[in-house]
């Protein structure tokens, strides 16, 4: 069969109507959540078929985000690696906003237009989440509630500066611990009294059905547009393609127009300091399945009590105890390998692409060219395409007061 029509027939096929991706997915909230979210899959099912949105969509993309972002060739750091394996980047650090977040955050600004909502509200952790959507919702005119916690707000204070610019509304929250997991807790309480004139956008490819349908759908123009461009430039598809994981939306968006081609594909987790309860988020490696915030899926969790582990990563965008329910069904599937980088693996990469190509990657990011140099040291693949997933902008500060500017780093590598 036709590799397009397989794709699209994946597509039509995972999830389930009622939200299943294999074992995975589904919906679990209270009936009053559960309307509000009915209404939410209603309509995107309508909306999204119509002209008129994808024919918006698309225009806001090309004309507002910049899309398509390019595809580069990196032969210096190619060629660094030994010259067997010829690396290639999908530039979304070059996305509007600077990663890849806005792609779902515009797709849910305009769903919350044609549904004559308002207000959207998200919760945010690091603040990246927060900040596309109130770009989203600047452009579109609507009001924007952020819920963040105390400790977050302290800590990501250049984000909450940027929400504020934007015109969206943070909310502190300073129950429990302070930080993301209240913040959810938060943001849902204050949907279900104003779901009427409100949605609620999730910012990954998480929580309840139909959001992580919604959000891979919207993230699928970074893989359709990077396997056309990189047959365009090569002839061929790549051997490999490469994504970090944090919730999973940038690597789902890349690698499922991939999903019916001779490819493979690789999803890279934090591994932070090592394998020890609390020293990393790599979910997939270490977790069971179990259910968080309304779905099922692959969990770090206590198993006696079951509530979620602590998370650590240097990438604070990767830091979540779960993944997208569609991983853990392409995990069990054995389409996509899981793998993982140490923090100080994704900061030698991080120095690298900064020293040999003239890109400042996000850390997140440099997690996934982590797992891209680890498989071209092994020399099995002529080509990897790695989607970078955004720029490193928000995270010079913090790199320079704990790794310096990547002399350490530079020097061990020659002794490799
Ligand atoms: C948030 C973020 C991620 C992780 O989120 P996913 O949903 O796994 O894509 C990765 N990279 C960047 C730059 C981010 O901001």
């Amino acid at each position: 069969m036709n590799k397009y029509l397989e794709y699209q027939n994946y597509l039509k096929e995972y999830p389930s109507k009622d939200g299943y991706f294999g074992e995975y997915g589904g919906r679990y909230l209270t009936p009053e959540l559960n309307k509000a979210m009915d209404e939410v899959e209603t309509a995107y099912r309508t909306i999204c078929h119509s002209a008129q949105f994808i024919n918006e969509l698309r225009r806001i993309r090309k004309e507002f985000q910049g899309r398509p972002t390019p595809v580069y060739h990196c032969e210096r750091l190619s060629r660094l690696l030994g010259g067997q394996t010829q690396i290639y980047l999908k530039r979304e650090d070059l996305n509007h906003s600077g990663a890849h977040k806005l792609n779902h955050c515009m797709g849910e600004g305009l769903l919350a237009k044609y549904m004559g909502k308002k207000k959207i509200i998200a919760e945010t952790g690091a603040g990246q989440h927060g900040v596309a959507l109130a770009t989203a919702a600047a452009y579109f005119g609507l009001e924007c509630d952020i819920y963040m916690g105390e400790v977050d707000i302290a800590k990501q204070a250049p984000n909450v500066t940027r929400m504020k610019l934007l015109g969206a509304n943070v909310v502190p929250v300073s129950k429990g611990l302070k930080t993301l997991k209240e913040a959810v807790d938060a943001a849902f309480e204050a949907y279900l009294n104003e779901y009427e004139d409100t949605i609620y956008c999730i910012g990954s490819v998480l929580g309840p059905h139909p959001f992580p349908m919604m959000v891979r759908d919207f993230q699928l123009c970074i893989g359709e547009e990077a396997r056309e461009q990189f047959i365009g430039m090569t002839g061929l598809l790549p051997d490999a393609v490469v994504a970090c994981v944090g919730g999973g939306s940038n690597s789902i968006g890349m690698f499922l127009p991939f999903v019916a081609d001779p490819v493979e594909i690789y999803g890279v987790e934090p591994l932070g300091k090592g394998s020890g309860i609390g020293e990393h988020a790599a979910s997939m490696a270490y977790g069971t399945k179990g259910r968080l915030h309304g779905f099922d899926s692959i969990l770090l969790q206590n198993q006696k009590e079951g509530e979620p582990d602590p998370v650590y990563s240097v990438a604070s965008g990767l830091d979540y105890p779960g993944v997208g329910p569609e991983h853990a069904f392409l995990h069990d599937k054995g389409r996509v390998n899981y793998i993982t980088a140490l923090d100080d693996e994704a900061m030698e990469a991080f120095f690298l692409l900064c020293r040999y190509e003239g890109i400042i990657p996000a850390i997140e990011s440099a997690h996934a060219l982590a797992g891209a140099i680890k498989l071209a040291r092994e020399g099995k693949h002529a080509s990897i395409l790695v989607n970078l997933s955004g720029r490193g902008d928000k995270d010079i500060d913090y790199v320079v007061e704990h790794y310096g500017t990547g002399e350490e780093f530079l020097k061990n590598l020659e002794t490799k």
